[in-house]
């Protein structure tokens, strides 16, 4: 992979960075991990494998797997987590500069909602200022569950 050196996205994807829970699942052009932020267990990102610092940079191709990827993602994330909704978030803005773009697929929680007293983006603020990364043993255990539902859930081309 050709990875950007110095850039987190691609410092994980790589290997270069330890990543709980592994490489969740990947398509041709995208890739999906665990969150790294203190969002939960059950937080998915899924990101380009290409280094790419825009939503309107995409290829066509890229674009074209995104929809289905980010379905599946929440769909993951729901059946998992039972959450009140899932979130799906992507701002890729670290000290104002663009950076490799990441959605977040993110468990809203109920418990989440309760401890911190708060939902929607201030859930996300609250969890960023708590800065409570998850057990990495429940990382993993949640990435394993995730990579078989991937698995199982893949799509056949050519059918509708
Ligand atoms: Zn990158």
């Amino acid at each position: 992979m050709n990875g950007t050196e110095g850039c987190l996205a691609c410092d994980l994807a790589a290997g270069r960075l330890p990543l709980p829970g592994g490489r969740i699942h990947e398509t041709a052009r995208w890739i999906v991990e665990h969150c790294v932020g203190p969002l939960g267990v059950g937080a998915l990102l899924v990101k380009p494998a290409r280094h790419v610092t825009s939503v309107g940079e995409l290829s066509d191709d890229e674009t074209a797997e995104l929809g289905p990827l980010l379905r599946a993602a929440a769909r993951v994330v729901d059946e998992l987590c039972g959450p009140e909704q899932v979130y799906v978030g992507l701002w890729s803005h670290a000290g104002r500069r663009r950076v490799h773009i990441h959605f977040v697929v993110q468990p809203a929680t109920t418990e989440a909602i309760e401890s911190l007293g708060d939902y929607g983006p201030a859930l996300q603020t609250k969890m960023f200022e708590r800065a409570q990364l998850p057990p990495p043993d429940e990382v993993q255990l949640f990435a394993d569950r995730a990579r078989e539902m991937f698995r199982e859930s893949r799509p056949t081309r050519g059918t509708t």
